[in-house]
C-alpha cells in the first residue's frame, strides 16, 4: 500500500546514533542501515550500524557506570528514577506507540494497548527496587560467628531482543537492570530498532546516568554475537529464535555468563466439545493471528475435538475472513503487515509446504497487494501433528487445525513437540481445565482465554523454548547474586 509517512518528532531525517556512555554516537566504522515501514516498504530512518567494536565501547561504558556511583544508589533513589521514567512515558506514549507501529507494523489498535504495559512494568519493578533483601542464617560452627546473605547486582547485562514487539521485550532487561543497580547494553534487532532508541532518549531525559543504559542496534551475527561472547558481560537476557538461542548459550561459556533465553514456540491450543464456542472461536483465532502471528507463544497448533471439528473449522475460517488486515495507522485495522519481505517469503513458503504435505488451506494463504508485506489470516485443516507445518515455528498468521478424540489423545498430541512455551484449554468442565492445564508441558497455560499477561506475573518457557522466567517477584533475582558473609563476633 502507499501512503505518506506521518509526521513524527523522532523521525527528523537525521541519522540515529548509538547510545554509548550517555552520548549519541556514530558507529566506529561509520556504517549505517535503513529501517523500513513494513506497511509501505519505504525507508523510515537511517540508523548507525553497531559492530563488535561498538559493542566493546558500550560494554566499557556500562562497566564504568557500574563501578561508579550507580550500583550504590539507594533503593529509594532507583525507585524514584523508575517512577519518573514511567511518568515521562505517560506523557510521550502516543509518539512511542506510533513509532513502534511504523517500525514493526503492528496496528495502532495493538500498540496503544502497550501503554498500560509499559507503565505497569516500570512501576511494578520500581516497587521491586525497594524490596531486595538477603537472609540472616543461624549457623552451628563452633565459636561465635554471625552469618547472613546480601544481594548484590550481577554487573553488566547484555540484552538481545527480536523485532516482533521490541517496545515490550526490551522492558524485560531494562526494568530489572534499573531496579537492581546493574547496567545494560541493549541490542535491538535491525528490523525494528526505533522504539528502543526513542525509549532510551526518554530514559536519559528522566535522569538515567550515562552508561547505565546503552543501545547498540546492529546485525545479530556480528554485534549480537560480540555481545554474547564478550568477557566483560556478566549476564545475557535473550529473546529470539531457538537456533540463535543455542549460539548464545554456547557463547556464554567463555566467562560463565548467567543466561536467560526465551525462544521459539509452537503452542498447543485445545478446544473440547463442551467449550463455549462463542468465546473459543475468536479466542483461538486471535491466539494465533494476533500481531499477524508474530508472537512467540502464539497458539499455532489448534487441537479440536472431533465432534465439533468441522463446524469449528468453518466458524474459525469465517472469523479469519472478517479480520481487517491493512494500514497499521488505520484505527480500525486489526492485523498489520509482517515485518519484512523475508518474513513474507517464509510464511508463503510454509503455506506451499502445507499443501505439499496434504493439508487443506481452508481460508487465506496468499499475500495481499504488492506493496508492504501483508498476508491473509490462514486456516489449515487436515493437518497431522507430525507434519512440518505442525512442528516448525512459522511466525505468521497461520493456524494448523488437528482433530482429536479424547482428553488423553489431546494431551499426548499437545506435548509431542520440542517446544514448551505456551498453551491453552477451552472447556466448561472445571476438572478437565485443571487436569489438562497441568498436563501441558509449557511455561504458561491459559484456560478459556489466550495471551493474558502482566508484568507482575511471571512466565517463561521449558524444553526448547528456553529458561529463565520474566516478570513477577522472581525475575529480579536473576539480576542479583547472593553473597554470604561470615563475621567473627567474639
Ligand atoms: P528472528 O528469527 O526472530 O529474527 P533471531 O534469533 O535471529 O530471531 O533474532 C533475535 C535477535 O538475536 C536479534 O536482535 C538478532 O539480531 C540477534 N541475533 C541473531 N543472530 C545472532 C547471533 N549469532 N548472536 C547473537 N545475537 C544474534
Amino acid at each position: 500500500m502507499t501512503r505518506a509517512r506521518p509526521d513524527h518528532p523522532f523521525l527528523d531525517g537525521r541519522t540515529k546514533g548509538l547510545l554509548i556512555g550517555g552520548d549519541w554516537v556514530e558507529a566506529a566504522d561509520g556504517g549505517t542501515f535503513e529501517t523500513l515501514d513494513p506497511a509501505t516498504g519505504q525507508v523510515l530512518a537511517t540508523v548507525a550500524r553497531g559492530q563488535a567494536e561498538d559493542i566493546d565501547r558500550a560494554v566499557a561504558a556500562a562497566r564504568t557506570a557500574f563501578e561508579g556511583d550507580w550500583s550504590r544508589w539507594k533503593p529509594f533513589d532507583r525507585q524514584a528514577l523508575m517512577l519518573k521514567i514511567a511518568d515521562r512515558i505517560e506523557d510521550r506514549f502516543d509518539d512511542l506507540g506510533l513509532l513502534e507501529t511504523l517500525d514493526m507494523g503492528a496496528p495502532v489498535a495493538r500498540t496503544r494497548l502497550f501503554k498500560r504495559w509499559l507503565l505497569q512494568a516500570f512501576r511494578y519493578y520500581a516497587s521491586q527496587a525497594v524490596n531486595i533483601h538477603g537472609q540472616t542464617l543461624e549457623n552451628s560452627f563452633p565459636g561465635a560467628f554471625m552469618s547472613y546473605t546480601v544481594k548484590d547486582p550481577i554487573g553488566v547485562v547484555g540484552g538481545i531482543i527480536p523485532w516482533n514487539g521490541p517496545l515490550i521485550s526490551q522492558l524485560w532487561s531494562i526494568c530489572p537492570t534499573l531496579a537492581t543497580g546493574c547496567t545494560l547494553v541493549l541490542k535491538p534487532a535491525e528490523e525494528a530498532p526505533l522504539s528502543a532508541l526513542f525509549l532510551a532518549e526518554i530514559m536519559m531525559e528522566a535522569g538515567v546516568p550515562p552508561g547505565v543504559i546503552n543501545v547498540v542496534p546492529g546485525p545479530g551475527p556480528t554485534a549480537g554475537a560480540a555481545l554474547a561472547a564478550h568477557p566483560g558481560v556478566d549476564k545475557i537476557a535473550f529473546t529470539g529464535s531457538t537456533a540463535t538461542g543455542r549460539k548464545i548459550v554456547e557463547a556464554s561459556a567463555i566467562n560463565m555468563k548467567k543466561v536467560a533465553v526465551e525462544l521459539g514456540g509452537k503452542s498447543p491450543d485445545i478446544v473440547f466439545d463442551d467449550a463455549d464456542l462463542d468465546i473459543a472461536v475468536p479466542g483461538a483465532a486471535m491466539g494465533c493471528f494476533n500481531n499477524s502471528g508474530q508472537v512467540c507463544y502464539a497458539g499455532t497448533r489448534l487441537f479440536v475435538q472431533r465432534g465439533i471439528h468441522d463446524a469449528f473449522v468453518e466458524r474459525l475460517a469465517a472469523f479469519g475472513r472478517t479480520l481487517r488486515v491493512g494500514d497499521s495507522l488505520d484505527p480500525e485495522t486489526q492485523l498489520g503487515p509482517l515485518v519484512s519481505q523475508a518474513q513474507l517469503d517464509r510464511v508463503t513458503r510454509y503455506v506451499a509446504l502445507a499443501r505439499e504435505e496434504g493439508a487443506e488451506v481452508v481460508t487465506g494463504g496468499s499475500r495481499i497487494g504488492s506493496e508492504g508485506y501483508f498476508v491473509e489470516p490462514t486456516v489449515l485443516s487436515g493437518v497431522r501433528n507430525e507434519m512440518r507445518v505442525a512442528q516448525e515455528e512459522i511466525f505468521g498468521p497461520v493456524v494448523a487445525v488437528i482433530p482429536f478424540d479424547d482428553e488423553a489423545e489431546a494431551i499426548s498430541l499437545a506435548n509431542d513437540i520440542e517446544y514448551g512455551l505456551g498453551g491453552a484449554v477451552w472447556t466448561r468442565d472445571v476438572g478437565r481445565a485443571h487436569r489438562v492445564s497441568r498436563a501441558i508441558r509449557a511455561g504458561i497455560v491459559w484456560v478459556n482465554c489466550y495471551g493474558v499477561t502482566d508484568p507482575s506475573i511471571s512466565y517463561g518457557g521449558t524444553k526448547m523454548s528456553g529458561y529463565g522466567g520474566k516478570g513477577g517477584p522472581q525475575h529480579i533475582e536473576d539480576y542479583l547474586y547472593a553473597k554470604t558473609v561470615w563475621i567473627r563476633t567474639d
